[in-house]
């Protein structure tokens, strides 16, 4: 059967058109990334994520994804954070830009094909300025370079803003002319001001304003039109709209294909942000909760809606992660280097995957895909705790299938990457630490349930069974031994 065929909300259109790559088997997409000059806070680590599992699934359906996402290194909150540390505002971006990709490769996010920085842009973003100087869209004033908003009949298409209603509806900072033609136009190139990075132009020493990069990044890597670009709500205006107009206006062609924007993420109902203060570094959120708790978590929602985030939220994904890889534990453990021959299969394995390609072929619906997810763990769990069918080569041949396709969508998704014996070890360390559990205390209950048992006194084992139980600690007697875990801290839903 073929492949549903992929649909993608598109915020230019505000619909879902279908994914038509300009080359055949061939995807672009630019992601603008983060501004470094702080920690990143789980609220972009939750955009980043979603675009993360959107360039998974497109390679997992077989296309030659080149996916870019660049690095804001010179910016007014760079300077403004490097002058009030006293220190140099590259390396302030550099310092964060490692703190960036640390966190990140803890949440699992696969590198980008391209990670380019402003400061190694320059001559390209200079490139383009003087592209739109010669055609009439930008101008120069002093040292700095505006575009001209009123010369590029597109603006705010992406928007659906009215230029008048900015302006009439404009505070009186934003008002404020200096040199520019419009109170609307904006900084292409600002003249260098002491104490900030500043590279030579045509038009003096300065440095570029914050929306030319992407335009030059995306040309320079991409193309100068390409397939999809992505980026959160919150820069639909004015980022993207000012990217459209420089890219448009240079060369003449439409930017890209398709819009893609990622929902906020809301602290228990605040909008969270770094300038509002109310922010949750993605470190200290990877020291309370797994990484692909955390992901999961994030993919409870639709990429486009907004989620809620709170500490109930995520110990409620980290209990569901540890069903499923209790599962895959449990799995592995029945059908682990076992021959169950050639033959028929119980039921229909390949349909949870299929439910899973329809999900997110559907404008990546992430949470239609968590739900193919579980239809396929609970036939594990069925499958290996009352199977339906007595022919247990047939009952192992199925398990081994399903197993498979665990793998396959574990390769869409981004979870299930550990080995389920470290993930679970983890996962009981971190609830020992949260609980204070002795473990030593838990290590002399199960040898003195062992020595009971060996003694044939099975009432003292289970009254030691029970004390262990009281400490939430349950003991499991499996082929290789006694082994126990942390009863969840909250009921699996
Ligand atoms: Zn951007």
């Amino acid at each position: 059967m073929a492949p549903p065929d992929i649909r993608i909300f598109n915020t230019m259109q505000q619909t879902k058109v279908p994914l038509v790559p300009l080359n055949p088997g061939k995807l672009g997409i630019y992601v603008c990334g983060p501004t470094v000059y702080s920690w990143v806070h789980i609220g972009n680590a939750r955009t980043f994520t979603s675009f993360d599992t959107i360039v998974r699934y497109l390679r997992f359906r077989g296309f030659e994804v080149r996916y870019v996402r660049n690095y804001t290194d010179v910016d007014d909150k760079i300077i403004k954070a490097a002058n009030e540390a006293k220190e140099d505002p590259i390396a302030l971006a550099a310092h964060f830009i490692r703190e960036f990709e640390a966190d990140t490769k803890a949440l699992h996010l696969l590198p980008p094909d391209v990670s380019p920085k402003v400061s190694d842009t320059i001559p390209e973003i200079v490139a383009i300025i003087e592209k739109l100087i010669a055609r009439g869209a930008a101008y120069a004033a002093g040292g700095d370079v505006y575009f001209e908003v009123r010369k590029y009949p597109g603006y705010l298409k992406l928007s659906k803003k009215n230029l008048d209603d900015l302006v009439s509806g404009a505070g009186e900072r934003e008002l404020v002319l200096d040199s520019k033609k419009d109170p609307m136009d904006f900084a292409l190139w600002k003249a260098a001001k002491p104490g900030e990075p500043s590279w030579d132009s045509p038009w003096g020493k300065g440095r570029p304003g914050w929306h030319i990069e992407c335009s030059a990044m995306s040309a320079k890597y991409l193309g100068e039109t390409f397939d999809l670009h992505g980026g959160g709500l919150d820069l639909i205006f004015p980022h993207h709209e000012n990217e459209i107009a420089q890219s448009e206006a240079a060369s003449g062609k439409t930017l890209c294909n398709c819009w893609m924007h990622g929902g906020f993420l809301d602290l228990e109902g605040a909008k969270m942000s770094k300038s509002l203060g109310n922010v949750v570094r993605l470190r200290d959120a990877l020291q309370q909760v797994d990484a692909e708790a955390l992901r999961f978590f994030f993919l409870t929602t639709h990429y486009r809606q907004a989620l809620s985030f709170s500490d109930k939220q995520l110990a409620d994904a980290e209990t569901r992660m540890e069903y499923f890889y209790e599962t895959l534990r449990k799995v592995d453990e029945r059908v682990e280097g076992k021959d169950f021959g050639q033959g028929a299969l119980h039921g229909d394995p390949e349909r949870f995957l299929r439910e899973l390609d329809e999900a997110m072929a559907d404008d990546f619906n992430f949470p239609g895909a968590l739900g193919a997810l579980s239809g396929l763990f609970n036939e594990l769990n069925q499958l290996t705790d009352k199977p339906p069918v007595k022919d247990k080569a047939m009952v192992g041949r199925t398990l081994l299938a399903l197993r498979d396709i665990a793998k396959k969508a574990s390769l869409a998704l981004g979870l299930f990457e550990d080995k389920p014996s470290d993930w679970l070890l983890r996962r009981r360390d971190r609830q020992v630490a949260r609980l204070g559990i002795d473990v030593a205390k838990v290590d002399a209950g199960i040898a003195a349930r062992q020595e009971a048992r060996v003694a044939k006194n099975f009432q003292e084992a289970d009254r030691i069974r029970a004390e262990l139980k009281a400490m939430r600690v349950e003991i499991m007697d499996t082929p290789a031994g006694t082994s126990w875990k942390v009863l969840s801290e909250l009921p699996t839903t």
